[in-house]
Order: C-alpha cells, then sequence, then structure tokens
C-alpha cells in the first residue's frame, strides 16, 4: 500500500506510478529499527528476531568494536574531512589496507567508501568502449551497473554456467575482456564455480573479477573468502573486491590486487577520487573487527550449525529451499505478494525475515531471504522453524 502522501500538483505523475507499483505488490517501506544490530531488533515497541541481517558474524556490536571505533573518534574526530587524495587518507586507513592485503594474500588493497561505488569504479576503471564485460545474470545490482556504465559490449551469461560464458566469449570482438561474478551470490547463497571461471578467463585472456561480499569473513580458513575455499590466488584471479559492511560488520569497501592494478583505481576510479575518505573511526573499528574474523573460528563452526539445523528442519517441513551453504537461506515463493504476505506473517509471529521481490530477483522468484548470525542460538532456529510451518508455505 502506498502511504498517505501530501498531494503535490506538480508530481501526480509519479502518485499513479507509485499505486501501480504497489499494485504489483513491489512497493518497498522501511521500519524504524531503535537498537543496535544484534539478533533482536526494537521495531515498533517490539522485539523482532532478526533473520535479515548480512552482520552474519554478529560483529556490528561486538564491545570491541566500539571501543575502538570510540577511542579512534577521540583521536582523529568524525570526519574524514576529504577524498582520499586531497588530505582525507589517515594512518588507520593506510593500516587497514596493508592488512587486508595480507588477509586476502594480496599485493595491495585500496578502500573504498562502498562496495556499490568500488565496483563502479572498478569496471570503469579497467575497461571502456571496444571491450567486453561478462557477468553471471544474478550478479549484484553494483556489478551490473557498473558494467553497463563502462560503455563496454555487456553480455550476461547464465547463472554460474560457465559454458554459457564461453559462448560469448568465443564471439566477442573486443579488446580486453572482463568477466564479473559474485563470489556467493546475495540473494539465492549459492557459490560461483570460481575454478572454472579462472581457467576459462585464463584460456581467453581475460580478467577476472570477483566480489565476495557475502564470502569474506564467512567461507574459507579464517574467513578469508571464496577465493580461499577454492584455492585460488592473485594470478587466477587478479581482480578482489570485498565489502566490510557485512560479515566483518562496520562500514565500507576495498579491492584487492597488484601494485599495478591498486595504482590504476588510484589514477581512474572515479568513484574513488571524487567521494569523501570513510571516517577514520570506522577504519579502526574494521581493524578491530578483522582481528576478531581471523581469531575466532567458532563464528563461523556456530553459522554452519545453525544452516545445518535449518536446511534439515526446513527440508523436513516441505519449503522449497535453494541449492545455498551460505548463511543466506532463501525459501522460495515464486509470486511477490505471496512473499509479502508471508514476511507480514512472520512480523506477528515476531521474527523478521524480508521478503526479496523483483528487481532484485527474476520474476516469479519472489522468495523469503533468511540469513543467519553466529549470535542466533538453536532455540532460534526452532522458533523460526515453528513459524514458517504456520506461515502455510509447503510446496
Ligand atoms: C552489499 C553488496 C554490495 C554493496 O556493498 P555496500 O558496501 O553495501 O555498498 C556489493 N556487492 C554485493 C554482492 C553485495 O552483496
Amino acid at each position: 500500500m502506498v502511504p498517505a502522501i501530501k498531494p503535490d500538483p506538480g508530481f501526480q505523475e509519479l502518485e499513479s506510478r507509485l499505486h501501480i507499483i504497489a499494485d504489483r505488490g513491489l512497493y518497498r517501506s522501511r521500519r524504524v529499527t531503535e537498537n543496535g544490530q544484534g539478533i533482536f531488533l526494537e521495531v515498533d515497541g517490539r522485539r523482532l528476531l532478526n533473520f535479515c541481517s548480512n552482520d552474519y558474524l554478529g560483529l556490528a556490536s561486538h564491545p570491541d568494536v566500539i571501543r575502538a571505533f570510540q577511542s579512534a573518534a577521540e583521536r582523529y574526530g568524525v570526519g574524514s574531512g576529504s577524498a582520499h587524495l586531497i588530505c582525507g587518507h589517515s594512518r588507520p586507513h593506510h593500516q587497514l589496507e596493508e592488512e587486508l592485503a595480507e588477509f586476502t594474500g594480496r599485493d595491495r588493497a585500496l578502500l573504498f567508501s562502498t562496495g556499490y561505488m568500488a565496483n563502479l569504479g572498478v569496471i570503469s576503471a579497467l575497461i571502456g568502449k571496444g571491450d567486453g564485460v561478462f557477468e553471471d545474470r544474478l550478479n549484484h545490482a553494483s556489478l551490473l551497473d557498473g558494467g553497463l556504465i563502462s560503455g563496454a559490449r555487456f553480455k550476461r551469461y547464465r547463472h554460474t554456467d560457465v559454458s554459457s560464458l564461453k559462448a560469448g566469449l568465443k564471439k566477442a570482438a573486443v579488446k580486453r575482456m572482463l568477466i564479473v561474478t559474485d563470489g556467493v551470490f546475495s540473494m539465492d547463497g549459492d557459490f560461483a564455480p570460481l575454478d572454472q571461471l579462472a581457467k576459462v578467463a585464463g584460456e581467453f585472456g581475460g580478467w577476472l573479477m570477483v566480489d565476495d561480499a557475502h564470502g569474506l569473513g564467512v567461507a574459507g580458513k579464517n574467513g578469508r573468502g571464496t577465493l580461499s575455499q577454492f584455492g585460488l590466488g592473485q594470478e587466477d584471479v587478479p581482480v578482489l573486491m570485498g565489502t566490510l559492511g557485512k560479515g566483518f560488520g562496520t562500514f565500507g569497501a576495498f579491492v584487492a590486487g597488484s601494485g599495478a592494478l591498486i595504482e590504476t583505481l588510484i589514477q581512474k576510479a572515479r568513484t574513488y577520487i571524487y567521494t569523501t575518505a570513510l571516517p577514520p573511526a570506522v577504519a579502526e573499528a574494521t581493524r578491530a573487527s578483522l582481528k576478531l574474523v581471523i581469531a575466532e573460528e567458532w563464528r563461523r563452526e556456530k553459522l554452519r550449525t545453525l544452516v545445518n539445523q535449518f536446511r534439515q528442519g526446513a527440508s523436513q517441513l516441505g519449503l522449497e529451499l535453494m541449492e545455498s551453504h551460505s548463511a543466506i537461506q532463501p525459501v522460495l515463493i515464486g509470486e511477490s505478494r505471496k512473499a509479502v504476505d508471508a514476511s507480514a506473517f512472520l512480523v506477528k509471529e515476531g521474527l523478521w525475515v524480508g521478503a526479496i521481490r523483483p528487481p532484485t530477483v527474476p520474476e516469479g522468484s519472489a522468495r523469503l531471504r533468511i540469513t543467519f548470525s553466529a549470535e542466533h542460538r538453536t532455540e532460534h532456529v526452532d522458533r523460526l522453524l515453528n513459524a514458517l510451518d504456520q506461515a502455510g508455505l509447503r510446496k
């Protein structure tokens, strides 16, 4: 439903478009939360059990991370003052870059203010007119947008389908080729076939770029991400992008790779050059969170246990799961309105699960996107399964 809006004669056309969106069950609106991120969120005077955050490791409100943020704010203030290339590149930013390079086993890393901006900036810095960009059709919106604005020939291949990619590469008459994929797909939770993609990229002399927003911190040894799970290094995947607002529980993003890549981005990536640097305190908070990511293997083990418990229970209930072994566990519904109704039912039961609809996911594949956190307990998963059972979603 469109909320009551004060009439604006100049914008009548927009208002009627809003009603069309609402009629299709695609209206988006926000809920105001009153507390910090955690497994319970206070909304409308209620406490909802949270199954929709990307704070997979439960670090967003970790006391060490908060303390690092506070003491850095005392020392460095709040705002960074300018872009990195003017006078906004502080010691905490620089140290975090060095630590992220080491963490990912790469020569260098470069911080960006958000993942969206990193993806736009990197793709446009590497390729342009006369080149080709090849993307999995379920890539994150920021990767698709990056490909579109780069000016390169833009080609989507079927989801995780290496032969579909190969067919596109064979036909392409372009100078440079950039193959771009999510490591873990954000709305499906499945992994890209990175070993095969790296092989194909090698055969065709193309560059492979992986966005590991949902793998870093969560997958691989010490949370080193999807590439580490596949045993792939900088030679196989020259461009790695990661975000810090998900598994790391803070904010921002980075790109890691060779010195030539990073120096090129500093010269050419417009979303790096023309934007204010992250607050240094955010960088310090991320350094604290990186230490926890590496040291606390129990968080990843706990996630695996919760995910197994959920998948087992959900398949017993006859729910339609997807081929996902990550912390993202979608329940496929199909129709947008049904997904919204199911999400509303769960809220009534005290659970917060997001309904994901087109255009975020393909038409007819609306779903509940359930995400787990290392801070969840077995009882919480039981509660979720009970509520899903009552929601009448059996396939
Ligand atoms: C969240 C996300 C981004 C965007 O990162 P932000 O830092 O939130 O802008 C990019 N890629 C993927 C796969 C994501 O899930």
